[in-house]
């Protein structure tokens, strides 16, 4: 069934926004020698989540591979058209992967090696030392909905 808001018997909400949800450790320390993109036989990087959500790990080992959306700090965030060569020709920046954008959101797809209380242990991060988390959420080619919507959700009346 589709829902709007209600909060149902055994799930657990606390007051949301925009907010970092935890801290990536990496063996990279400026974004000089950070990978331009990260590899799945890249070094073990430890994705340590925050309070309170330490729960919302709950089952998070069942999958090889997590989507991880974080936060580039250190980017800059006005440039519109950008020159990744600087041979005097530039594309727009929606047209690039680069970490310069307007809301600096990196993604990458991390193979899960391990978990450690409210640390994972994963591969395939590109992202310098302490870059905030986002969010994380199992690699949509793993993931099985809990059920399809039926046609019966979506009536209003
Ligand atoms: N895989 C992500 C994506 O495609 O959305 C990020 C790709 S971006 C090209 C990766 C580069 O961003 C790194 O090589 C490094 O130069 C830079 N970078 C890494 N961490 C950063 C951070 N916290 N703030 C700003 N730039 C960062």
């Amino acid at each position: 069934m589709v829902r709007e808001n209600e909060i149902r018997p055994s799930e657990v909400a606390v007051d949301a926004g925009l907010m970092f949800i935890g801290v990536i450790r990496t063996p990279w320390a400026s974004r000089l020698v950070t990978p331009r993109q990260g590899r799945a036989d890249g070094p073990v990087c430890r994705i340590e989540i925050l309070d309170p959500w330490r729960e919302a790990l709950d089952g998070i080992e069942k999958f090889e591979r997590l989507e991880m959306l974080y936060w580039l700090h250190l980017s800059r965030r006005d440039l519109v058209r950008q020159s990744p060569a600087n041979d005097g020709t530039s594309r727009g920046t929606f047209a690039l992967r680069s970490p310069a954008r307007p809301n600096p959101i990196g993604t990458s797809i991390a193979s899960l090696v391990g978990v450690e209380g409210s640390t994972l242990m994963v591969r395939g991060m590109d992202c310098v030392d302490g870059t905030p988390l986002l969010d994380l959420k199992p690699d949509r080619a793993l993931f099985k909905p809990v059920a399809p919507p039926q046609a019966s959700d979506f009536e209003t009346g």
